[in-house]
C-alpha cells in the first residue's frame, strides 16, 4: 500500500483480457490465511466490474502464464504491499506482493478488510494506476500523511460479515474514471 517508485507504473497493460494467478497460502510464515486467495480474486473481480466491460480477468493455474501474479509476502515493517512490473509474452504485467499480517488488533473482519484493500490497491498498480493524494481513492498513498487506521476503519464499518466485501468494491468514482481513461 505504501510506495514503490511511481514511474514504474506509467503505463497501461495493452490487453483487454488479462490472466491472473494467486499464490495459495502455503507459507504460513507470511501470515496469510487460507481464505486470502479469495480476497485477491474479489479484488481482481472488483476491477473487472469497475471497467464496465473493458477488462476481463481470467484466473490461471500456471503463474508463468499470468499477467498479474499475486504473492503473499512478509517483511518490511509498515509496508502493506508492493508491485513490480514484468513483461509476459510481450504484454506488460506485474508481480504483486501483499503482506497479509498488517495489524488488525485481533479483529478478523478488519484483517480481511486490510488484505482486500491492499490487494485492490496493488492490483490497481498492476493495471497501470498511479498513486493519488485523495484520501477517498483506493490508489491514495499513505505518503500523503492520511489517517491510516481510519482509511481501513471506514471500510471496516461497512462490513458485518466477510461476504459484505463483495458488496463494497472499495474504489472511488475517481479511481474508476482513471481506470476507464486507461482502457477505454
Ligand atoms: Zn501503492
Amino acid at each position: 500500500m505504501k510506495i514503490l517508485v511511481g514511474l514504474l507504473f506509467c503505463y497501461a497493460i495493452q490487453a483487454a483480457t488479462l490472466r491472473y494467478w494467486v499464490e495459495p497460502c502455503d507459507k504460513p510464515a507470511s501470515g496469510c490465511h487460507a481464505g486470502d486467495s479469495e480476497l485477491a480474486e474479489w479484488a481482481v473481480q472488483a476491477w473487472q466490474a469497475a471497467s464496465a466491460g473493458e477488462l476481463t480477468f481470467e484466473k490461471v493455474a500456471d503463474e508463468q502464464k499470468a499477467h498479474i501474479r499475486v504473492h503473499w509476502a512478509n517483511g518490511n515493517q509498515g509496508l502493506y504491499g508492493e508491485t513490480e512490473p514484468i513483461l509476459v509474452e510481450g504484454v506488460r504485467g506485474a508481480v504483486v506482493y501483499v503482506l497479509p499480517a498488517a495489524g488488525a488488533n485481533g479483529d478478523a473482519l478488519m484483517r480481511d478488510a486490510i488484505v482486500y484493500l491492499t490487494c485492490l490497491h496493488e492490483t490497481g498498480h498492476a493495471l497501470g494506476l498511479a498513486h493519488t493524494a485523495a484520501f477517498a481513492d483506493i490508489m491514495y498513498s499513505f505518503t500523503y500523511g492520511g489517517d491510516i487506521p481510519e482509511y481501513f476503519g471506514r471500510y471496516r464499518r461497512l462490513l458485518t460479515s466477510r461476504a459484505d466485501i463483495r458488496k463494497h468494491p472499495g474504489m472511488s468514482d475517481a479511481d474508476r474514471q482513471r481506470l476507464m481513461a486507461l482502457y477505454r
